[in-house]
């Protein structure tokens, strides 16, 4: 079994030393570690838990809630981030689990989530940086408009930009064009980097990187 504590360690000594690697002289914030756990049982997630990790994020509402509501009682502290697409009809029971969503990415799900009137949650407006056709988020030629009217929306709910860049490409100008947008927007938060890459995004100022199989192992 894969010592997903040690492993979490790894990934924070990595991200300390990212700036310096990289040749820049300054430190850069370090971001929040999202744990990715989907597809992994909760027997794998609690030695996290009970290493003080809290940070953790999940991709499918349905598998989300067969895990975290009992984990959540135990650890009330619990920061749970959704970071795959939503459906509509999801967003009541998204809204009832997750405490910080990535995925905003189109008109329907903005008008369900303001509908619903959120409380404590927080939400990233998705941007699919590549134009992929198979990806969720707004394309480059949409963001400047949905970002605006997503910030209309949900006033400052709305905390950040999230990207996944294309896989056969070099990440850095994707990030580079999130921190650009975000910054434009006047948005703190940049979601940015997974188990490939978190290193260079943190370097290029990430807030939270979203790791999965470098903690928890290969997803079979
Ligand atoms: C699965 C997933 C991750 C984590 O991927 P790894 O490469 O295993 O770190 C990050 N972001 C999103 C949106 C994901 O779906």
């Amino acid at each position: 079994m894969t010592d997903v504590v040690e492993n979490l360690e790894r990934v924070k000594a990595r991200i300390a030393s990212a700036a310096a690697n990289f040749g820049l002289p300054f430190k850069v914030k370090v971001p929040e570690i999202i744990a990715v756990s989907k597809t992994h049982e909760a027997a794998a997630i609690l030695p996290l838990l009970k290493a003080g990790h809290r940070h953790f994020g999940e991709n499918r509402v349905q598998e989300a809630e067969k895990k975290w509501p009992a984990l959540k009682e135990k650890y009330p502290d619990i920061v749970l981030h959704l970071i795959g697409p939503l459906q509509s009809n999801k967003a009541k029971d998204a809204l009832a689990l997750f405490d910080v969503i990535h995925t905003i990415d189109r008109d329907s799900i903005l008008d369900a989530m303001v509908k619903l009137a959120p409380t404590h949650q927080r939400f990233l407006v998705q941007i699919n940086t590549g134009n992929e056709p198979q990806k969720a988020g707004a394309t480059t030629e949409q963001a400047e408009d949905f970002i605006t009217k997503a910030k209309q929306a949900l006033n400052e709910k709305v905390c950040g930009l999230m990207c996944i860049p294309p896989a056969d490409q070099n990440p850095a100008p994707h990030f580079g064009l999130l921190k650009l947008l975000a910054k434009a927007h006047g948005l703190p938060d940049l979601s940015m980097g997974m188990s490939g890459d978190y290193a260079l995004a943190a370097a290029m100022g990430a807030t939270y990187v979203r790791v999965g199989s470098a903690i928890f192992g290969e997803r079979s």
